[in-house]
């Protein structure tokens, strides 16, 4: 790759931050901003202090209390979400190419994904702005007597959003946060993962290039105890979006309610694929392995935890070792990459310690090691069999490619096995026999559960966590409730003339 067919990636790369339609570079400090593929330097972020934070909470007041912003009709919101998508797909090759550059993922991931899809869920959400409805209600109220009510509800926008995003999907997260709450009136202050500031900068600028009202959306940078923190515990904030850790969720949930912030919370998991004796092997075999090896396993719905009914485990265990094995280690950019850098260097040592622990415990490891020579941040793609149900590889999110393989009898240990997690994201179930999975998936306790398919999305489908996986619905109209507050009005009138 010459340095020249890096250029549309490189001249994407902005160094500040967008506070109220301008350039800001002031901050608490610099930090690095990698390619995790070879570890070169790619540009610097600013880091944004409380001062900063104030800035940009108080732009994103300022606009949403501006008469013009409130006068904004629905469907010119829904012009500007479709022409940020139409903006964002004219500069995708360069948007991707920054991903990859950015993050590690491979590049049609990048175009599929953070391009293509990004778009997708901004024209979806588009729609959204001119259907919010209330209801009218039939009151009962008797009294006084001759006095008769007339009562409706106002969908009202929350107010101004801090969302605060992680690093495995960059851009497509900071449009899942921007898109919902632009449908529904708000304004927003967006702070990316240090990790991956890039595309959200590139994505603030592009926002203004199509018409967003300075203020609408602000980008700040920097980590997550600096910028984040002050952002959530900013008093002018009237509502947290979250995507992260199930451990950060938690924190920013008591900082929530502190304030009584409005809260969503799209968190970890451990989430299991389940095969069953019926279904169709090999399909089943390279379902498993993409439900965990998909973007290194940096997927908060990666199919971590493999359970495979006693008749066919073995020929399956043995097919999700030969594909993780075959798997081609690289660089993003390089078209016959399958499994692409973790996204950091501390990130890479994380899952690095799963392995060795998972090999301390005496798990049973299928894969082989590949030891990566040269720069750049790889995990070879592994597998685990006959671990203890309390190693770390099982109880843990590693958010890396690594999965853990079990066996099962029959449906009732299935599903046992598939709910022994305090995560509740997402589940797959691998039959071709209707009643099993009927009789399947009201048991399994998942936010999403597929079907002889993982890890697929869709803006209109519900997306969220049981148990300690999160709070909130994403996408379809679920979550355009994360982004409303429901005023009731009742007019009283006299009844009779
Ligand atoms: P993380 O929780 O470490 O960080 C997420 C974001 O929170 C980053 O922007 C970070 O800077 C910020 N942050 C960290 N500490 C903070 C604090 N004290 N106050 C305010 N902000 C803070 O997560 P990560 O490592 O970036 O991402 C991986 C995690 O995200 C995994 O657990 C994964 O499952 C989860 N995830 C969930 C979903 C979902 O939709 N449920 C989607 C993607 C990722």
């Amino acid at each position: 790759m010459s340095e020249t067919d890096q250029q549309p990636e490189r001249a994407a790369i902005r160094e500040y931050m967008v506070i109220d339609g301008k350039p800001c570079t002031e901050g608490v400090g610099r930090l690095p901003v990698f390619n995790p593929a070879t570890g070169e330097v790619i540009a610097q972020q600013i880091e944004a202090g409380p001062g900063q934070v104030d800035l940009a909470v108080q732009a994103a007041r300022r606009a949403f209390e501006s008469a013009a912003w409130r006068a904004t009709l629905p469907a010119a919101r829904e012009r500007l979400l479709l022409a940020l998508a139409d903006r964002i797909e004219a500069e995708g090759e360069a948007l991707a190419r920054l991903e990859t550059l950015n993050n590690g993922k491979l590049l049609a991931l990048s175009q599929m994904l953070e391009v293509g899809a990004s778009a997708q869920w901004l024209r979806y959400m588009a729609g959204w702005a001119t259907k919010i409805t209330g209801d009218t209600l039939q009151l009962s109220i008797p009294f006084p007597p001759g006095v008769g009510y007339q009562g409706y509800t106002r969908p009202e926008p929350v107010g101004v959003v801090a969302a605060i995003i992680p690093w495995n999907f960059p851009l497509l997260m900071a449009v899942w946060k921007i898109a919902p709450a632009i449908a529904a009136g708000c304004t927003i202050v967006l702070k990316p993962a240090e990790e991956t500031p890039l595309t959200a900068l590139r994505l603030a600028e592009l926002a203004l290039e199509v018409g967003f009202p300075p203020g609408v959306i602000n980008v700040i940078t920097g980590r997550g105890e600096v910028t984040g923190d002050a952002l959530i515990k900013h008093p002018g904030v009237n509502k947290i979006a979250f995507t992260g850790s199930t451990e950060v969720g938690k924190l920013i949930g008591h900082a929530a309610i502190d304030d009584m912030k409005r809260v969503s919370l799209e968190l970890g998991g451990k989430s299991p694929v389940v095969i069953m004796d019926d279904c169709p092997i090999d399909l089943a075999i390279q379902g498993a392995a993409g439900a965990i090896f998909f973007n290194q396993g940096q997927v908060c719905t990666a199919g971590s935890r493999v359970f495979i009914q006693d008749g066919i485990y073995d020929r399956v265990v043995e097919g999700l070792a030969v594909a993780a094995d075959s798997l081609k280690m690289g660089s993003g950019f390089d078209a016959d990459t399958q499994i692409g850098p973790m996204v950091s260097a501390r990130h890479r040592d994380r899952v690095a310690s799963y392995i060795a622990a998972g090999q301390a415990s005496g798990a049973q490891r299928l894969t082989q090691a590949r030891p990566w020579q040269g720069g750049g941040y790889f995990i070879p793609p592994t597998v685990f069999a006959d671990a203890s149900p309390d190693a770390s590889i099982v109880r843990e999110e590693i958010f890396g490619p690594v999965v853990v393989a079990a066996r099962f009898k029959d449906e009732d240990e299935a599903v046992r096995l598939a709910n022994d997690t305090r995560f509740g994201l997402g589940a797959s179930i691998w039959s071709n026999d209707l009643g099993r999975v009927q009789r399947l998936v009201p048991r399994i306790q998942a936010g999403t559960v597929w079907v002889n398919t993982h890890n697929m999305l869709d803006p209109s489908m519900p997306f969220g966590g049981y148990k300690q996986s999160g709070m909130g619905r994403e996408h379809g109209r679920a979550v355009i409730d994360n982004y409303i507050e429901t005023k009731s009005v009742c007019i009283a009138y006299q009844a009779s003339a």
